[in-house]
Protein backbone atom coordinates (compact mmCIF):
# COMPACT_ATOMS: atom_id res chain seq x y z
CA UNK A 1 0.00 0.00 0.00
CA UNK A 2 1.21 3.59 -0.89
CA UNK A 3 2.26 5.97 2.01
CA UNK A 4 -0.26 8.49 2.40
CA UNK A 5 0.20 11.78 0.26
CA UNK A 6 1.52 14.73 1.74
CA UNK A 7 -1.81 16.46 1.97
CA UNK A 8 -0.98 20.11 1.84
CA UNK A 9 0.11 19.34 -1.87
CA UNK A 10 -3.01 19.25 -4.39
CA UNK A 11 -2.76 16.47 -7.28
CA UNK A 12 -3.87 17.25 -10.88
CA UNK A 13 -4.51 14.15 -12.67
CA UNK A 14 -5.52 14.36 -15.94
CA UNK A 15 -7.39 11.43 -18.26
CA UNK A 16 -10.99 10.87 -19.08
CA UNK A 17 -13.24 10.93 -16.60
CA UNK A 18 -16.64 9.54 -16.53
CA UNK A 19 -17.95 11.34 -13.62
CA UNK A 20 -21.45 10.12 -13.35
CA UNK A 21 -22.25 14.17 -12.20
CA UNK A 22 -25.68 15.29 -14.14
CA UNK A 23 -24.26 18.46 -14.48
CA UNK A 24 -21.16 17.55 -16.37
CA UNK A 25 -20.81 13.69 -17.37
CA UNK A 26 -17.48 13.91 -18.92
CA UNK A 27 -14.10 15.56 -18.12
CA UNK A 28 -10.25 15.62 -18.98
CA UNK A 29 -8.91 16.09 -15.59
CA UNK A 30 -9.66 16.47 -12.18
CA UNK A 31 -7.52 17.86 -8.86
CA UNK A 32 -7.09 16.50 -5.61
CA UNK A 33 -6.43 18.12 -2.09
CA UNK A 34 -6.44 16.52 1.62
CA UNK A 35 -8.51 13.52 0.05
CA UNK A 36 -10.68 15.47 -1.39
CA UNK A 37 -11.82 16.63 -5.24
CA UNK A 38 -11.26 20.38 -5.26
CA UNK A 39 -11.95 20.81 -9.12
CA UNK A 40 -13.04 18.77 -12.37
CA UNK A 41 -13.70 19.95 -16.32
CA UNK A 42 -11.20 20.52 -19.25
CA UNK A 43 -7.21 20.40 -18.61
CA UNK A 44 -7.17 24.28 -18.67
CA UNK A 45 -9.88 25.03 -17.20
CA UNK A 46 -8.96 22.88 -14.12
CA UNK A 47 -5.34 24.14 -13.69
CA UNK A 48 -6.27 27.58 -13.78
CA UNK A 49 -7.64 27.22 -10.76
CA UNK A 50 -4.96 25.46 -8.57
CA UNK A 51 -1.69 26.38 -6.97
CA UNK A 52 1.65 27.23 -8.96
CA UNK A 53 3.18 24.45 -6.86
CA UNK A 54 0.87 20.96 -7.70
CA UNK A 55 1.75 18.44 -8.50
CA UNK A 56 0.73 16.14 -11.85
CA UNK A 57 0.09 13.01 -13.08
CA UNK A 58 -0.91 11.54 -16.79
CA UNK A 59 -3.09 8.78 -15.85
CA UNK A 60 -3.69 5.60 -18.88
CA UNK A 61 -6.88 4.52 -18.48
CA UNK A 62 -10.41 6.59 -17.60
CA UNK A 63 -11.45 7.47 -14.23
CA UNK A 64 -14.66 6.61 -12.84
CA UNK A 65 -16.15 7.42 -9.03
CA UNK A 66 -15.52 4.30 -6.89
CA UNK A 67 -17.92 1.12 -7.06
CA UNK A 68 -19.86 0.97 -4.33
CA UNK A 69 -21.90 -2.54 -3.56
CA UNK A 70 -24.45 -1.99 -1.98
CA UNK A 71 -25.13 -5.70 -0.43
CA UNK A 72 -21.88 -7.58 0.13
CA UNK A 73 -20.99 -9.57 3.15
CA UNK A 74 -17.52 -8.44 3.09
CA UNK A 75 -16.29 -9.44 6.88
CA UNK A 76 -18.20 -13.03 6.07
CA UNK A 77 -16.49 -12.66 2.69
CA UNK A 78 -13.25 -12.13 4.21
CA UNK A 79 -13.33 -15.32 6.72
CA UNK A 80 -14.38 -17.52 4.14
CA UNK A 81 -11.33 -15.91 1.96
CA UNK A 82 -8.85 -16.79 4.67
CA UNK A 83 -10.13 -20.59 4.85
CA UNK A 84 -9.85 -20.77 0.83
CA UNK A 85 -7.27 -18.52 -0.22
CA UNK A 86 -3.54 -18.19 -0.11
CA UNK A 87 -2.63 -14.55 1.16
CA UNK A 88 -0.91 -13.69 -2.41
CA UNK A 89 -3.61 -14.55 -4.01
CA UNK A 90 -4.69 -12.54 -7.32
CA UNK A 91 -8.16 -10.97 -7.73
CA UNK A 92 -9.08 -13.89 -10.51
CA UNK A 93 -8.21 -16.24 -8.46
CA UNK A 94 -10.60 -14.83 -5.78
CA UNK A 95 -13.41 -14.81 -7.67
CA UNK A 96 -12.64 -18.72 -9.00
CA UNK A 97 -12.37 -20.16 -5.83
CA UNK A 98 -15.16 -17.98 -3.98
CA UNK A 99 -17.39 -19.30 -6.92
CA UNK A 100 -16.42 -22.90 -6.13
CA UNK A 101 -17.21 -22.40 -2.22
CA UNK A 102 -20.52 -20.17 -2.66
CA UNK A 103 -22.50 -22.77 -0.36
CA UNK A 104 -19.58 -23.98 2.26
CA UNK A 105 -19.54 -22.63 5.36
CA UNK A 106 -17.82 -18.58 6.59
CA UNK A 107 -15.77 -19.74 8.81
CA UNK A 108 -14.98 -23.67 9.71
CA UNK A 109 -12.88 -23.29 13.11
CA UNK A 110 -13.84 -24.65 16.59
CA UNK A 111 -14.09 -21.57 17.88
CA UNK A 112 -16.09 -18.14 16.54
CA UNK A 113 -13.23 -15.85 14.99
CA UNK A 114 -11.44 -13.69 17.42
CA UNK A 115 -11.01 -9.88 16.21
CA UNK A 116 -7.62 -10.42 15.27
CA UNK A 117 -8.68 -13.03 13.05
CA UNK A 118 -11.70 -10.62 11.84
CA UNK A 119 -9.19 -7.64 11.46
CA UNK A 120 -7.18 -10.61 9.62
CA UNK A 121 -10.06 -11.26 6.86
CA UNK A 122 -10.79 -7.88 6.55
CA UNK A 123 -6.98 -6.72 5.62
CA UNK A 124 -6.95 -9.89 2.97
CA UNK A 125 -10.38 -9.05 1.36
CA UNK A 126 -10.35 -5.33 1.21
CA UNK A 127 -7.51 -4.80 -1.50
CA UNK A 128 -9.34 -7.84 -3.97
CA UNK A 129 -12.55 -5.96 -3.85
CA UNK A 130 -10.34 -2.59 -4.87
CA UNK A 131 -8.85 -4.50 -7.18
CA UNK A 132 -12.23 -4.47 -9.13
CA UNK A 133 -12.99 -0.72 -8.50
CA UNK A 134 -14.91 -0.29 -5.38
CA UNK A 135 -14.15 1.69 -2.76
CA UNK A 136 -17.32 0.97 -0.40
CA UNK A 137 -19.86 -1.69 0.48
CA UNK A 138 -23.08 -1.70 2.82
CA UNK A 139 -22.78 -4.54 4.38
CA UNK A 140 -26.09 -6.22 4.81
CA UNK A 141 -26.50 -8.08 7.85
CA UNK A 142 -24.10 -7.23 10.46
CA UNK A 143 -24.13 -9.22 13.82
CA UNK A 144 -22.83 -8.07 16.82
CA UNK A 145 -19.78 -9.82 16.68
CA UNK A 146 -18.97 -8.55 13.04
CA UNK A 147 -19.86 -5.25 14.19
CA UNK A 148 -17.03 -5.11 17.20
CA UNK A 149 -14.49 -6.54 13.98
CA UNK A 150 -15.51 -3.39 11.92
CA UNK A 151 -14.78 -1.18 14.86
CA UNK A 152 -11.90 -2.42 15.56
CA UNK A 153 -10.23 -2.56 11.87
CA UNK A 154 -11.03 1.25 11.93
CA UNK A 155 -9.58 1.38 15.32
CA UNK A 156 -6.64 0.08 14.26
CA UNK A 157 -7.14 2.51 10.46
CA UNK A 158 -6.89 -0.47 8.50
CA UNK A 159 -10.41 -0.53 6.95
CA UNK A 160 -9.94 0.79 3.49
CA UNK A 161 -13.24 0.24 1.97
CA UNK A 162 -15.89 2.70 3.49
CA UNK A 163 -18.53 0.76 5.24
CA UNK A 164 -22.15 1.09 5.84
CA UNK A 165 -23.16 -1.93 8.23
CA UNK A 166 -26.75 -2.65 8.65
CA UNK A 167 -26.97 -3.87 11.98
CA UNK A 168 -28.83 -7.09 11.98
CA UNK A 169 -30.62 -8.45 15.13
CA UNK A 170 -31.87 -11.87 14.43
CA UNK A 171 -35.64 -12.44 16.34
CA UNK A 172 -36.12 -15.75 17.65
CA UNK A 173 -32.52 -15.35 18.49
CA UNK A 174 -31.72 -15.68 22.72
CA UNK A 175 -30.47 -11.96 22.82
CA UNK A 176 -33.51 -11.00 20.55
CA UNK A 177 -36.02 -13.49 21.42
CA UNK A 178 -39.20 -10.99 19.86
CA UNK A 179 -39.60 -7.65 18.15
CA UNK A 180 -39.93 -5.68 21.57
CA UNK A 181 -36.44 -6.92 22.29
CA UNK A 182 -35.27 -5.93 19.05
CA UNK A 183 -37.05 -2.57 19.81
CA UNK A 184 -35.26 -2.42 23.22
CA UNK A 185 -31.86 -3.17 21.96
CA UNK A 186 -32.04 -0.59 19.11
CA UNK A 187 -33.65 2.32 21.56
CA UNK A 188 -30.88 1.38 23.98
CA UNK A 189 -27.82 3.10 23.15
CA UNK A 190 -29.45 6.54 21.57
CA UNK A 191 -27.68 6.29 18.37
CA UNK A 192 -29.08 5.19 15.10
CA UNK A 193 -28.62 5.37 10.96
CA UNK A 194 -26.73 7.59 10.06
CA UNK A 195 -23.99 7.15 13.43
CA UNK A 196 -20.53 7.15 12.24
CA UNK A 197 -18.18 8.59 9.74
CA UNK A 198 -16.84 8.35 6.10
CA UNK A 199 -14.87 5.45 6.82
CA UNK A 200 -17.76 3.79 9.10
CA UNK A 201 -21.27 4.38 9.61
CA UNK A 202 -24.58 2.87 10.52
CA UNK A 203 -26.88 1.71 8.49
CA UNK A 204 -30.43 0.84 8.24
CA UNK A 205 -31.44 -2.12 10.40
CA UNK A 206 -32.11 -5.19 8.64
CA UNK A 207 -35.10 -7.36 8.71
CA UNK A 208 -36.42 -10.83 7.38
CA UNK A 209 -40.06 -10.22 5.53
CA UNK A 210 -39.79 -13.80 3.84
CA UNK A 211 -37.30 -16.62 2.62
CA UNK A 212 -35.31 -17.49 -0.37
CA UNK A 213 -36.51 -18.16 -3.55
CA UNK A 214 -35.13 -21.42 -4.61
CA UNK A 215 -36.26 -22.87 -1.37
CA UNK A 216 -39.84 -21.87 -2.39
CA UNK A 217 -39.87 -19.38 0.51
CA UNK A 218 -40.44 -16.50 -1.41
CA UNK A 219 -44.35 -15.47 -0.10
CA UNK A 220 -45.98 -14.74 -3.34
CA UNK A 221 -49.53 -13.64 -4.04
CA UNK A 222 -50.29 -16.41 -6.38
CA UNK A 223 -49.57 -19.40 -5.42
CA UNK A 224 -45.94 -21.44 -5.94
CA UNK A 225 -48.13 -24.59 -7.75
CA UNK A 226 -51.32 -26.20 -7.51
CA UNK A 227 -51.04 -27.13 -3.72
CA UNK A 228 -51.72 -23.73 -3.00
CA UNK A 229 -48.57 -23.01 -1.16
CA UNK A 230 -47.57 -19.46 -1.00
CA UNK A 231 -44.40 -19.40 0.40
CA UNK A 232 -43.24 -18.36 4.21
CA UNK A 233 -43.72 -15.14 6.07
CA UNK A 234 -40.48 -14.55 8.75
CA UNK A 235 -42.28 -11.90 10.70
CA UNK A 236 -46.33 -11.19 11.21
CA UNK A 237 -47.58 -8.06 9.71
CA UNK A 238 -48.33 -6.41 13.05
CA UNK A 239 -45.14 -6.99 14.45
CA UNK A 240 -43.46 -6.02 11.10
CA UNK A 241 -45.64 -2.66 11.40
CA UNK A 242 -44.32 -1.89 14.84
CA UNK A 243 -41.07 -2.66 13.93
CA UNK A 244 -40.95 0.12 10.75
CA UNK A 245 -43.21 2.50 12.87
CA UNK A 246 -40.23 2.06 15.72
CA UNK A 247 -37.55 3.13 13.45
CA UNK A 248 -39.29 5.74 11.59
CA UNK A 249 -40.29 7.35 15.03
CA UNK A 250 -36.58 6.86 16.15
CA UNK A 251 -34.00 7.99 13.33
CA UNK A 252 -33.39 4.07 11.87
CA UNK A 253 -33.92 3.42 8.55
CA UNK A 254 -35.36 -0.35 7.41
CA UNK A 255 -34.01 -3.26 4.67
CA UNK A 256 -36.06 -5.47 4.41
CA UNK A 257 -35.35 -9.01 2.63
CA UNK A 258 -38.28 -9.48 0.61
CA UNK A 259 -38.19 -11.20 -2.20
CA UNK A 260 -41.60 -12.15 -3.29
CA UNK A 261 -44.20 -9.93 -4.30
CA UNK A 262 -46.82 -10.00 -1.25
CA UNK A 263 -43.13 -10.01 0.59
CA UNK A 264 -42.59 -6.72 -0.69
CA UNK A 265 -46.20 -5.47 -0.73
CA UNK A 266 -46.21 -5.72 3.17
CA UNK A 267 -43.18 -4.21 3.13
CA UNK A 268 -44.36 -0.93 0.59
CA UNK A 269 -47.16 -0.59 2.17
CA UNK A 270 -45.46 -0.13 5.79
CA UNK A 271 -42.98 2.22 4.45
CA UNK A 272 -45.58 4.29 2.88
CA UNK A 273 -46.94 4.68 6.25
CA UNK A 274 -43.51 5.63 7.43
CA UNK A 275 -43.65 8.55 4.90
CA UNK A 276 -40.29 10.79 4.95
CA UNK A 277 -38.02 8.62 7.13
CA UNK A 278 -37.94 6.40 4.10
CA UNK A 279 -35.79 9.04 2.54
CA UNK A 280 -34.38 10.16 5.60
CA UNK A 281 -32.91 7.01 6.30
CA UNK A 282 -32.63 5.00 2.89
CA UNK A 283 -35.43 2.57 3.73
CA UNK A 284 -34.74 -0.73 1.22
CA UNK A 285 -36.64 -3.46 -0.40
CA UNK A 286 -33.84 -5.83 -0.46
CA UNK A 287 -33.55 -8.53 -3.40
CA UNK A 288 -37.28 -7.41 -4.42
CA UNK A 289 -37.33 -9.89 -7.58
CA UNK A 290 -40.48 -12.19 -7.34
CA UNK A 291 -43.51 -10.86 -9.00
CA UNK A 292 -43.62 -7.39 -7.51
CA UNK A 293 -47.09 -6.05 -8.73
CA UNK A 294 -46.78 -2.69 -10.55
CA UNK A 295 -49.02 -1.31 -7.57
CA UNK A 296 -46.31 -2.08 -5.04
CA UNK A 297 -43.66 -0.70 -6.81
CA UNK A 298 -45.14 2.55 -7.08
CA UNK A 299 -46.01 2.40 -3.77
CA UNK A 300 -42.58 1.98 -2.66
CA UNK A 301 -40.94 4.02 -5.33
CA UNK A 302 -43.63 6.70 -4.40
CA UNK A 303 -41.72 7.33 -0.91
CA UNK A 304 -38.41 7.01 -2.24
CA UNK A 305 -37.76 3.23 -1.32
CA UNK A 306 -34.33 2.29 -2.30
CA UNK A 307 -34.25 -1.45 -4.53
CA UNK A 308 -31.19 -2.90 -3.37
CA UNK A 309 -31.22 -5.70 -6.25
CA UNK A 310 -28.70 -8.26 -7.37
CA UNK A 311 -28.10 -9.59 -10.27
CA UNK A 312 -26.05 -11.95 -9.37
CA UNK A 313 -29.06 -13.46 -7.79
CA UNK A 314 -30.67 -14.18 -10.65
CA UNK A 315 -27.60 -15.13 -12.72
CA UNK A 316 -27.68 -18.19 -10.63
CA UNK A 317 -31.48 -18.94 -10.18
CA UNK A 318 -33.20 -18.07 -13.26
CA UNK A 319 -32.88 -21.41 -14.49
CA UNK A 320 -34.16 -22.80 -11.25
CA UNK A 321 -36.72 -20.68 -11.33
CA UNK A 322 -37.68 -21.24 -14.64
CA UNK A 323 -38.28 -24.58 -13.57
CA UNK A 324 -40.44 -23.98 -10.75
CA UNK A 325 -42.63 -21.37 -12.31
CA UNK A 326 -42.21 -21.56 -16.18
CA UNK A 327 -43.35 -18.22 -17.49
CA UNK A 328 -43.96 -16.54 -14.27
CA UNK A 329 -39.99 -16.44 -14.25
CA UNK A 330 -39.25 -14.56 -17.17
CA UNK A 331 -39.89 -11.17 -15.70
CA UNK A 332 -37.98 -12.09 -12.59
CA UNK A 333 -35.49 -9.72 -11.11
CA UNK A 334 -37.70 -6.50 -12.44
CA UNK A 335 -34.76 -4.04 -12.42
CA UNK A 336 -36.30 -1.40 -15.21
CA UNK A 337 -40.03 -1.43 -13.32
CA UNK A 338 -38.05 -0.41 -10.33
CA UNK A 339 -36.70 2.32 -11.85
CA UNK A 340 -39.76 3.78 -13.68
CA UNK A 341 -41.30 3.20 -10.59
CA UNK A 342 -39.70 5.87 -9.05
CA UNK A 343 -37.53 3.98 -6.94
CA UNK A 344 -33.45 4.21 -6.08
CA UNK A 345 -31.70 1.59 -7.82
CA UNK A 346 -28.65 0.52 -5.69
CA UNK A 347 -26.82 -2.81 -7.34
CA UNK A 348 -25.21 -5.16 -5.25
CA UNK A 349 -24.03 -8.67 -5.34
CA UNK A 350 -25.17 -10.56 -2.16
CA UNK A 351 -21.28 -12.04 -2.32
CA UNK A 352 -20.03 -14.12 -0.81
CA UNK A 353 -22.35 -16.38 -1.49
CA UNK A 354 -23.13 -15.02 -5.39
CA UNK A 355 -21.07 -13.39 -8.10
CA UNK A 356 -19.84 -10.19 -6.91
CA UNK A 357 -17.48 -9.18 -10.26
CA UNK A 358 -19.27 -5.90 -10.87
CA UNK A 359 -18.42 -6.46 -15.09
CA UNK A 360 -20.09 -9.24 -15.37
CA UNK A 361 -23.51 -7.97 -12.99
CA UNK A 362 -23.41 -4.82 -15.01
CA UNK A 363 -23.33 -6.92 -17.96
CA UNK A 364 -26.10 -9.46 -16.36
CA UNK A 365 -28.48 -6.23 -15.68
CA UNK A 366 -28.33 -5.29 -19.74
CA UNK A 367 -28.54 -8.91 -20.91
CA UNK A 368 -30.75 -11.00 -18.75
CA UNK A 369 -28.33 -13.98 -19.33
CA UNK A 370 -28.84 -16.34 -16.76
CA UNK A 371 -26.30 -18.85 -16.22
CA UNK A 372 -26.49 -22.59 -17.87
CA UNK A 373 -29.08 -21.31 -20.81
CA UNK A 374 -28.66 -20.14 -24.07
CA UNK A 375 -31.94 -17.61 -23.64
CA UNK A 376 -32.22 -14.52 -21.86
CA UNK A 377 -35.41 -13.34 -19.40
CA UNK A 378 -37.83 -11.18 -20.59
CA UNK A 379 -35.61 -8.19 -21.80
CA UNK A 380 -38.44 -6.25 -21.46
CA UNK A 381 -36.79 -5.65 -17.60
CA UNK A 382 -33.39 -4.91 -19.16
CA UNK A 383 -31.81 -1.86 -17.74
CA UNK A 384 -28.85 0.30 -19.48
CA UNK A 385 -25.05 0.04 -18.89
CA UNK A 386 -26.03 3.83 -17.93
CA UNK A 387 -28.10 2.64 -15.60
CA UNK A 388 -26.37 0.01 -14.35
CA UNK A 389 -23.05 1.93 -13.73
CA UNK A 390 -25.72 4.98 -11.95
CA UNK A 391 -26.71 1.73 -9.75
CA UNK A 392 -23.14 1.23 -8.58
CA UNK A 393 -22.14 4.89 -8.02
CA UNK A 394 -24.73 7.45 -7.35
CA UNK A 395 -27.86 4.81 -6.36
CA UNK A 396 -25.27 2.99 -3.75
CA UNK A 397 -24.24 5.81 -2.80
CA UNK A 398 -27.76 7.11 -2.00
CA UNK A 399 -28.74 3.90 -0.72
CA UNK A 400 -25.22 4.73 1.81
CA UNK A 401 -26.43 7.97 2.77
CA UNK A 402 -22.87 9.66 0.88
CA UNK A 403 -24.47 10.95 -2.37
CA UNK A 404 -22.91 14.34 -0.84
CA UNK A 405 -19.46 12.85 -0.54
CA UNK A 406 -19.46 9.79 -2.84
CA UNK A 407 -20.36 8.39 -5.91
CA UNK A 408 -19.15 11.22 -8.61
CA UNK A 409 -16.18 12.58 -9.54
CA UNK A 410 -17.50 16.44 -8.69
CA UNK A 411 -15.63 19.21 -6.55
CA UNK A 412 -16.29 18.60 -2.66
CA UNK A 413 -16.54 15.39 -2.92
CA UNK A 414 -14.24 12.74 -1.33
CA UNK A 415 -11.46 11.66 -3.70
CA UNK A 416 -12.54 7.78 -4.18
CA UNK A 417 -11.95 6.80 -7.88
CA UNK A 418 -10.69 3.51 -10.12
CA UNK A 419 -8.60 3.80 -13.09
CA UNK A 420 -10.38 1.66 -15.83
CA UNK A 421 -8.53 0.15 -19.10
CA UNK A 422 -11.40 1.51 -20.80
CA UNK A 423 -14.87 3.41 -20.60
CA UNK A 424 -17.22 0.86 -19.54
CA UNK A 425 -20.13 2.57 -21.16
CA UNK A 426 -18.11 3.75 -24.60
CA UNK A 427 -16.46 0.40 -24.21
CA UNK A 428 -19.85 -1.32 -24.95
CA UNK A 429 -21.67 -4.68 -22.92
CA UNK A 430 -19.74 -7.64 -25.07
CA UNK A 431 -16.43 -5.79 -24.08
CA UNK A 432 -17.31 -5.01 -20.10
CA UNK A 433 -16.32 -7.72 -19.21
CA UNK A 434 -12.94 -7.96 -20.43
CA UNK A 435 -11.91 -4.68 -18.90
CA UNK A 436 -9.13 -4.12 -16.27
CA UNK A 437 -8.97 -1.84 -12.93
CA UNK A 438 -5.34 -0.18 -12.68
CA UNK A 439 -5.93 1.51 -9.42
CA UNK A 440 -7.89 2.41 -6.81
CA UNK A 441 -8.12 5.23 -4.84
CA UNK A 442 -10.13 5.96 -1.23
CA UNK A 443 -9.74 9.37 0.09
CA UNK A 444 -6.97 10.43 -1.80
CA UNK A 445 -4.82 7.10 -1.08
CA UNK A 446 -3.82 4.35 -3.13
CA UNK A 447 -5.33 1.00 -1.75
CA UNK A 448 -5.00 -1.08 -4.95
CA UNK A 449 -2.34 -0.65 -8.28
CA UNK A 450 0.21 1.61 -7.87
CA UNK A 451 0.45 5.87 -7.91
CA UNK A 452 2.27 5.42 -11.41
CA UNK A 453 -0.70 3.73 -12.92
ZN1 LIG B 1 -27.35 -11.01 1.69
Amino acid sequence: MTPSPRTDITTLYIAPVRTMDPDRPRAEAFAVRAGTIVAVGGIDEVRAVLPADHAVEELDGVVLPGLIDAHLHMQRGGLKASEHVAADVDVDGFIDAMARTFDDEDWTGDAPPTLDQRVAALDLVQPLFHALGFTGVVDPAVTIDEMRGYQEAHRRGRLTMRTVAMPYLEIGSPDTPDVDAVIAHLAGTGVSTGFGDDVLRLGPIKVYADGEALKGQALLDEPWDASGYRGEQRIPDADYARLVAFCAANGWGVGTHAVGGAAIALVAREYARAGAAVGENRYQVIHGYLEPSSETMRLAGSVGTVASLQPSIIWHNGVGLREKLGERAERANPMRSWIDAGAVLALGSDGPYFAFDPRHLMWQAVTRFVANSPDPLDPSEAITLDEALAGYTTGAAYASLAEHDRGMIRPGLLADWALWSADPVDAGVEALRGLRVRRTVVGGRTVYGSAGA
